[in-house]
């Protein structure tokens, strides 16, 4: 027979899936010998039992009346028993911490009768009548379904009439009054009376907790928690012990180590002559815990004792509820405890040199998430105001700027020497100047893989998109979010960590780990802490880690970061800026003797941008790729073509040939679909001469550095091959070109020609293209947006956030890797590619390379690196150090 409860000496912290959190604890600090008020834990199962019928599963109420027994037994008395009455606790405790999400009842035991028995046993009435009230208002609402606002209104009254500022003011004989009055509530609400019956008491809460699992707040917090909507939750029946029975009595919350900082000291609250749920309700204020020293050093010493008892036992830091009723300590809860990313790191290390955990649990013990977090200026959270919007956190870290609406608003107030905060509805590659020059970039339309956000993290640059209750006024120049108008040159302050933005200049406070990054000073206990993390992770991971970088500065930063390659350089952000002019000139080339003419120009720039990179990354390899997007993004927008010439015709001006051109061009090249139009290898195939335009600066950078003493390691890589053919055609361009630069330069020029998989054809048929490509990279921005038929920059606005809610995904496939579907893909592309060619290295440059749990994933899948932009390679080395654990 199925065991659906267990009594708290039965149970242990490893028992959690099915004791619950709280349940499971609890019964290790029993097994500990830690005073726990005695008690028992229902089983999750017998919660989903219970919520799969909707009645208790056969046995649980004997369980339960057995185990009440037992209970009882040991205390020497009965649950309610008039005269001395057993009173009980019911307290949800779901595998994962809930907090307020579920039902908790106290008092339970307490009747017209037993009412008065607690009063003479404790010596208070007022203390006796007071539980009773808490009782019957709680079991009320939560039990019987009355609303709760019908006891605040009916207690409100009772203190106007009394003229009681608080519940402290009313006495014995207004709290028996009370009772009737919720009572009377009780009956008119629901037709029943308050039961008298103790035992009915105790089962129906069980039965009330079993169902505030369905609660629509315990729903939606799991829901955003990413917490399954199957696991049910246990229930703790525990005896009520008393820390509201006088000056010798008081509950509190305590925590091993501080968990802001990690440090050893003590830290906590205290509440003289209160119940925990004061403590927690912050009715009153509590005393830091070291008064508790002054208040009952007894009770204060052996408080210490037993935590050094429990961090010892858990070797980490704990968090626990406590209550002293008339001098003696009971343990009402613990719980490896919550902490800041500080702490994680600090207390890591700090364990790990007390010899309490290795050095590889210090290292699971802290993530790249934490690291993340630490290496940005923060906003001091004591000293915000009110938030003036919401958005995605796309790209983390606090900046301040005055709120310009244009590229080159940003750029004309940042030569100035202002710093700026770019807010556009959506940017496009023509704000990549303004972005430049702005502190952070605000968007109120796009996901974590708009434009906005990809190209602000790789510049490091703070950037929150999507933030949809930001209204934007270009006409006017100004946007309205709450209510509140914000003029251009506003200063404004922007999260990037959290996705909120703020009205005013936010104080900052500067990242010391950063500076560590960035000039190696290794000073600080938490600096150290990290550092130490780092080697570690580096010592024990399989996975390389490589960066996302197309500037020799990102390069540099990248490899100070500790990136061992840069796994993609975008070519495409080398055609902006001046050069745009010369990609128009050869796209408007009328004779191949002008496009040749055009590609000679860009070939020096290309060349020049190649040098710095591979300097800068000398001696590691440095993968390039040809020309992504389609060319028409480097053309003027098609509306503002047509209107600058619709314009001049009506002056009755002729339009500039050059810009009728232009537009015939727009035109002619305009693509309703263009992320699945001309693009990529289709790019290198129809544009003649592009493909040797951009190899031959690669070779020709490549001599240049190997003149130059270098040790120049580039690799060129295909995008958005479908088909092995693709590959082969730009392949055999590829080394024509290269052979020709060997040849004309004396110098052999090998570079490994390798491919993107971001295309689900190319995935499925990753054998046949492995046969033509020396590496493999996954682009799975674009695999994730075609394997899912997401557009990548317009879902996550759209409807994601619906899907969210509805739980057909617990976070956005662009952010983390869709593991059954693109992951699929991945594994059996490597799966394929490797059986046709062992050698091949495979690794991952889309966003995903810089995401925890998607490093976990490639990982397993077997991947030689991950790419990631220059700020997550701390990230992602972490976290590939984790995985190998
Ligand atoms: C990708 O698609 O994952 C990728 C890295 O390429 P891009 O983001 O430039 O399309
Ligand atoms: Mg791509």
């Amino acid at each position: 027979m199925v065991q659906y409860v267990y009594e708290f000496s039965e149970g242990g912290r490893d028992m959690a899936d099915l004791l619950g959190g709280k349940g499971a604890n609890l019964a290790e600090m029993t097994r500990m010998g830690l005073p726990v008020p005695p008690g028992f834990t229902v089983t999750t199962e017998a919660c989903r039992a219970f919520l799969a019928t909707g009645t208790e599963p056969d046995g649980l109420t004997e369980e339960i009346a057995a185990h009440l027994t037992a209970l009882e037994q040991s205390a020497g008395r009965r649950l309610g028993q008039p005269d001395d009455p057993l009173l009980l606790s019911v307290r949800s405790g779901a595998r994962f911490s809930m907090p307020g999400m579920m039902e908790t009842i106290l008092d339970i035991g307490l009747t017209d009768d037993s009412v008065r028995g607690l009063a003479k046993v404790s010596g208070s009435e007022r203390f006796a009548w007071d539980s009773y009230r808490r009782l019957v208002q709680m079991f009320g609402s939560t039990v019987m379904g009355v609303a709760p606002e019908l006891f605040e209104a009916a207690i409100a009254r009772l203190k106007d009439s009394l003229n009681a500022p608080d519940d402290l003011r009313l006495d014995a004989s207004d709290l028996a009054r009370l009772v009737e009055t919720y009572k009377n509530l009780i009956s008119g609400e629901t037709g029943e009376d308050f039961p008298q019956d103790p035992t009915e008491q105790l089962h129906r809460s069980v039965r009330a907790v079993f169902e505030s699992w369905n609660g629509q707040r315990a729903r939606l917090y799991r829901r955003r928690e990413h917490i399954p909507d199957t696991l049910g939750t246990a229930v703790n029946v525990q005896r009520m012990v008393f820390g509201n029975l006088g000056p010798d009595s008081g509950s509190g919350v305590a925590f091993t180590r501080d968990p802001a900082t990690g440090h050893r000291r003590p830290y906590g609250d205290y509440l003289p002559n209160a119940q925990g749920e004061d403590v927690v309700a912050g009715i009153r204020n509590t005393v830091p815990l070291t008064d508790l020293g002054r208040l009952d050093p007894t009770s204060y010493t052996q408080l210490c004792d037993r935590l050094g008892t429990l961090e010892a036992h858990y070797r980490d830091l704990c968090d626990i509820e406590f209550t002293i009723e008339r001098g003696t300590l009971w343990m009402l809860q613990t719980r490896v405890g919550k902490r800041t990313a500080e702490a994680a790191f600090t207390l890591a290390a700090e364990l790990a040199d007390e010899g309490l955990i290795t050095a590889d649990e210090a290292l699971a013990r802290v993530s790249g998430d934490d690291a993340a977090r630490l290496m940005f200026p923060r906003f001091d959270t004591a000293a915000v105001g009110d938030a003036l919007a919401h958005g995605i956190p796309a790209s983390p870290g606090a900046a301040v700027g005055a709120a310009v609406f244009d590229c080159a608003e940003a750029v004309r107030r940042a030569a100035a020497g202002q710093k700026v905060v770019l807010v556009r509805q959506e940017t496009t590659p023509d704000d990549l100047p303004g972005m430049v020059a702005a502190q952070a970039v605000l968007t109120s339309r796009g996901g974590k893989t708009s434009h906005a956000a990809v190209v602000a993290r790789g510049m490091g640059k703070v950037c929150v998109c999507g933030a949809e209750d930001l209204a934007i006024d270009l006409q006017g120049r100004r946007c309205i979010a709450g209510g509140i108008t914000v003029e251009e040159g506003t200063v404004i302050s922007v999260d990037g960590s959290t996705g909120t933005v703020y009205a005013g200049a936010a104080p900052l406070v500067d990242s010391a780990v950063m500076r560590y990054f960035e000039t190696g000073e290794r000073s600080g206990d938490l600096v150290d802490a990290v550092a130490r993390a780092l080697d570690r992770a580096d010592g024990v991971r399989r996975l390389g880690v490589r960066a996302n970088a197309d500037t020799p500065e990102d390069a540099a930063r990248a490899r100070r970061f500790g990136a061992e390659g840069i796994g993609l350089c975008r070519t495409e952000h080398m055609f902006l800026g001046d050069r745009r002019k010369l990609v128009e000139a050869m796209i408007l080339a009328h004779t191949d003797a002008d496009r040749v003419r055009a590609l000679d120009a860009l070939l020096p720039l290309q060349r020049k941008d190649f040098v710095g990179i591979l300097e800068a990354m000398d001696g590691l390899p440095v993968t390039i790729r040809l020309l992504d997007p389609p060319l028409h993004e480097f053309l003027p927008d098609r509306t503002e073509l047509a209107v600058r010439i619709a314009t001049a015709e009506a002056r009755g001006t002729p339009p500039s040939t050059h810009d009728t051109e232009l537009l015939e061009a727009v035109n002619r090249m305009h693509e309703e679909n263009p992320m699945l139009g001309l693009r990529g290898v289709r790019l290198g195939l129809v544009a003649p001469g592009l493909v040797a335009m951009q190899v031959r600066a690669i070779a020709e950078a490549v001599v240049e550095r190997k003149r130059a003493g270098g040790d120049p390691r580039a690799e060129i890589m295909v995008p958005l091959i479908d088909a092995v053919e693709e590959l082969r055609l730009v392949r055999e361009e590829v080394e024509e070109t290269l052979a020709a630069v060997s040849e004309t330069s004396g110098m052999a020029v090998h570079c490994p020609v390798g491919t993107m998989i971001e295309l689900p054809r190319a995935a499925l048929t990753a054998g046949r293209i492995a046969q033509e490509a020396a590496f493999f990279s996954f682009g799975t921005n674009d695999l994730t947006q075609t394997t899912w038929g997401f557009s990548r920059d317009d879902v996550e606005a759209a409807f994601f956030s619906a899907y969210l809610d509805k739980g057909i995904f617990k976070v956005s496939p662009f952010e983390t890797i869709d593991p059954e579907g693109v992951g699929r893909l991945v594994r059996i592309a490597v799966a394929e590619g490797r059986a046709a060619r062992p050698d091949l290295k495979i690794g991952v440059c889309g966003e995903h390379g810089g995401d925890p749990a998607s490093v976990h994933f490639f990982h397993n899948a077997g991947l030689d690196y991950v790419s990631c932009s220059p700020f997550r390679v701390p990230v992602a080395r972490l976290e590939a150090g984790r995985a190998a654990l």
